[in-house]
């Protein structure tokens, strides 16, 4: 027998070897729905935060359904994000808008649409979101007033103690200097009103998490007082990580929260609010794929897939690759193998990882965490493979959500 490592759910690895693709289906993502319900219930058992779902790390229909039927709002960062959540029937209220590529037009659709929760990132998307509600209210005669949270990047001085490592400029936000030179009164449209902070990934320690957020606190208090708004929420994004290397490193759920009653206590807000991506969704989703060749080349064994970084680019950016295992039984030994896709560059590379020693052409392997990141974060096009199929798996079913799709269906 195989050992099951923790990312594999022995409830759908029967399923997924029984599965028999479709002739023209080389690839498929599967997200077990069942698993995920019972995930995110656990996430809502506490009063400590509002939780939102970061939609980039997983916009399925399906996906969505299942978090909204879970109590979850919903972060969109584009017009094609908040159609998406929109047609699931979740209503607008329950909808928040991040991203540092709102434009005016953009700000006055998202009313238009009925979204009345904006995190800001500049002042141009301020002056905007004030303008585009005022107009609103003028013609339609009605009298919203968005609810407005300022997104802060903070830096540190140099030889200060740098929880993050380096201070890397992203376009995420502004500094509290920047933010510093508002006035409330030029926003009489706007309900301003709260923080936003998120500038760490894929965290793995309660420890390092609160000492971060820690630090954060004084001078994000210090920011909301001196321009004189009242801090009643405080958002400090997602981050929330997974154990992608089997590093044995993981949150513990329950720690987090206590440590975000202490933050939501001494930053003194009415509300604490998350936006989860990968922490919602990861570990709900997995990816098959055939092994279409297999060689050694100086000395290193190397496997080739049916598809790689067109269906799943993040080992490529990121050096994390998501953890893989042959999907029949073997007994024999593991041994490290160079996992590669087709694409012509060097580029596409699923990680180097362990398998059993007789995996060979036709096998196939699935690999974990690919709830989040996956489908949406990929480079399709490159090279006119096929688009791949979309599976979720419910009270024992494979049922498909997305069918694969030729070249043919996207090229011009
Ligand atoms: C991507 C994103 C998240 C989710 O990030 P995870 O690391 O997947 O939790 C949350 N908030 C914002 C604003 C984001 O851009």
């Amino acid at each position: 027998m195989t050992i099951t490592p923790d990312w594999y759910d022995s409830n759908i690895a029967s399923a997924l070897e029984q599965h028999s693709s479709p002739d023209d289906e080389q690839a498929l993502f599967v997200y077990q729905l069942d698993a995920l319900k019972s995930h995110l219930e656990k996430l809502q058992q506490q009063d400590v935060i509002k939780l939102w779902f970061a939609v980039k790390a997983n916009p399925l229909s399906k996906i969505l359904q299942t978090l909204d039927g879970a109590g979850f709002n919903f972060d969109v960062a584009s017009s094609g994000e908040l159609n998406q959540v929109l047609a699931q029937g979740v209503s607008a209220n329950r909808i928040l808008n991040t991203g540092p590529a709102k434009t005016k037009k953009q700000l006055a659709a998202f009313i238009k649409q009925g979204v009345e929760t904006f995190v800001v990132e500049s002042l141009n998307q301020l002056t905007w979101l004030n303008e585009a509600t005022a107009e609103h209210n003028l013609n339609t005669g009605s009298a919203i007033k968005p609810t407005v949270l300022l997104r802060v990047q903070l830096q540190w001085q140099e030889g200060e103690k740098n929880p993050l490592g380096g201070n890397s400029l992203t376009p995420f936000g502004l500094s509290v200097v920047q933010w510093q030179s508002i006035s409330l009164e030029q926003y009489p449209a706007l309900d301003i009103c709260g923080l936003h902070i998120f500038q760490w990934g894929n965290m793995l320690s309660n420890e390092k998490m609160f000492s971060l957020w820690a630090q954060m606190v004084t001078p994000l208090v210090e920011l909301a007082k001196s321009i004189g708004m009242p801090l009643k929420v405080l958002d400090l994004g997602g981050g929330l990580g997974i154990d992608y290397l089997a590093e044995g490193q993981q949150l513990n759920w329950q720690q987090t929260i206590d440590d975000l009653a202490v933050i939501k206590a001494q930053a003194g807000v009415d509300e604490l609010w998350l936006e989860l991506g990968r922490y919602a969704v990861a570990e709900c989703g997995y990816y098959i794929v055939p092994v279409v060749d297999r060689k050694e080349n100086y000395q290193q064994e190397q496997l080739v897939l049916a598809a790689g970084i067109n269906h799943l680019l993040r080992p490529a950016i990121t050096e994390q690759p998501f953890p893989v295992q042959l999907l029949r039984d073997s007994k024999q030994q593991s041994k490290m193998f160079d996992i590669h896709g087709p694409l012509c560059t060097s580029m596409d590379k699923l990680g180097q990882l362990a398998l059993p020693k007789d995996v060979d052409v036709g096998d196939k392997l699935v690999f974990g965490y690919c709830g989040a990141y996956g489908f949406t974060e990929s480079m399709p096009f490159f090279l006119c493979h096929e688009l791949a199929a979309e599976y979720v798996f419910e009270q024992g079913e494979m049922i498909p959500v997305r069918t694969a799709k030729a070249a043919a269906s996207y090229l011009a």
